[in-house]
């Protein structure tokens, strides 16, 4: 016998009866973003590196240690999408999706890849739902996209939800602070860890993230950006934490959030759900007005989301879940000399009549047949034996109340709908 083989680490088969659920998500999104005007794109699984590297940046974690790169057999260097703001960016630019008006509005939902290491969570292949609102500016643009989130996770049964909000300022204000927080943080390199060191070179506002606690205790005392912000960008700010209050969204402004990607500027936001640990963000997303002019498109102003689908699934309410889960279907066995074959006809049309229905094609005994039906937790089995069959009728057996009734074939189609 050959050895088995198995999945990669990291990434993991999704199995029914819970790819059921999936699906519901999914569809969820897609309402509710549809009742707000956006449209879903299908990008590639694979990307030129290139766009990652100019769009999410080289000093992070994701293009710094964490892509799944190869070289094709012509030497390009291509990369599994570790995220897809930067592809539904490269997209917009490439189909010139803003020539027939703007804002576009797009949202997507698939597998994206990080080299990351596997946890409770935190898996090499995960999933996300995104939207990118692109081409307006304006504070009621973000104030509609965060908005349109916390109704999607209404739609969920969620409750709890808390926005955790913050502006990491424009380019001015950003460079302003960034000046400020290195020379803050200069005199103490020698007590931060090897990664915060890297990054007080590279990406110093990522070391705000940082969950090392003696990290945490030096920058107790660091400067805020709060006090480095434009009066543009802080009016800005204003306007959405308005807008927010004003929509009825719970929202706390977290000063230390910062967002690990390059791209972000203004608004930046993270949603926390209960049934989640606290550093178990479900959904992250901000302001992003620099990347498409970065990616050789027009300057640009945009805002987007991802929601973690692994994570969000993992603290779905159960109310949402149990409506969601798909009824047993229907068990249809034969008896006596019927064939087996023959019971492929009555399938179809309990098929037909909008029933789900497996009939036992495997000729095994009745007997067998219940104990099939019974352990897929089946209410109806629906039984054709030679008397039955010369008739025209079934036997329609209740597993739940434990009865059976001879009826003819429309009569137990009927019944069986009636019941669910
Ligand atoms: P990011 O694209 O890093 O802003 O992440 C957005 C969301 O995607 C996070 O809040 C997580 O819920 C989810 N996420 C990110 N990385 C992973 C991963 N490796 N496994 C599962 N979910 C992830």
């Amino acid at each position: 016998m050959g050895e088995r083989v198995r999945s990669v680490k990291g990434m993991r088969d999704l199995l029914p009866p819970e790819t059921a659920v999936w699906a519901a998500v999914e569809e969820t999104a897609r309402r509710v973003f549809g009742t707000y005007g956006y449209g879903e794109i299908r990008t590639p699984l694979v990307e030129p590196t290139e766009l990652f590297v100019r769009g999410v940046g080289e000093a992070t974690d994701i293009v710094g240690k964490e892509m799944y790169t190869f070289e094709d057999r012509k030497g390009r260097a291509l990369t599994l999408r570790p995220e897809s703001t930067a592809p539904v960016a490269r997209a917009f630019v490439q189909h010139g999706l803003g020539d027939r008006g703007l804002p576009v509005k797009l949202y997507y939902c698939g597998p994206q890849f990080r080299y990351e290491r596997p946890q409770r969570g935190r898996y090499r292949q995960f999933s996300q739902i995104g939207a990118e609102l692109i081409g307006d500016p304006g504070p009621a643009s973000d104030v509609e996209v965060i908005l349109m989130l916390v109704r999607f996770l209404q739609a969920l049964d969620f409750e709890g939800v808390t926005v955790l909000l913050n502006t990491v300022g424009d380019d001015t204000s950003r460079a302003a602070y960034r000046a400020a927080l290195v020379d803050f943080l200069a005199p103490h390199a020698g007590a931060l860890g090897d990664d915060s060191r890297r990054r007080l070179g590279t990406n110093p506002l990522r070391i705000l993230d940082t969950k090392v606690p003696a990290e945490r205790e030096i920058l107790l005392h660091a400067p805020a950006l709060d006090g480095y912000l434009t009066a543009d960008s802080r009016a800005h700010f204003d306007a959405v934490q308005e807008g927010l209050s004003a929509a009825g969204v719970d929202f706390a402004v977290e000063p230390r959030l910062v967002r690990g990607l390059d791209y972000y500027s203004r608004t930046v936001f993270e949603i926390v759900v209960e049934g989640l640990g606290a550093q178990d963000a479900v959904v992250g997303g901000g302001r992003y007005d620099g990347l498409i002019g970065e990616l050789g498109g027009p300057e640009m102003p945009a805002i987007g989301f991802a929601i973690g689908e692994d994570r969000l699934l993992e603290a779905l309410p159960e109310s949402f879940r149990a409506s969601h889960q798909p009824g047993a279907p229907v068990h249809l066995a034969a008896a006596g000399s019927v064939e087996p074959g023959a019971l492929l006809g009555l399938a179809e049309s309990m098929r037909a009549a909008g029933l789900a229905v497996v009939a036992e094609l495997g000729g095994r005994s009745v007997k067998a047949a219940l104990k099939r039906a019974d352990k897929a937790g089946a209410r109806w089995v629906v039984l054709v034996g030679d008397d039955e069959q010369a008739a025209g009728e079934v036997t329609l057996r209740d597993l739940e109340a434990g009865e059976q009734q001879r009826l003819a074939r429309s009569a137990a189609i009927a019944a069986i709908k009636e019941s669910s």
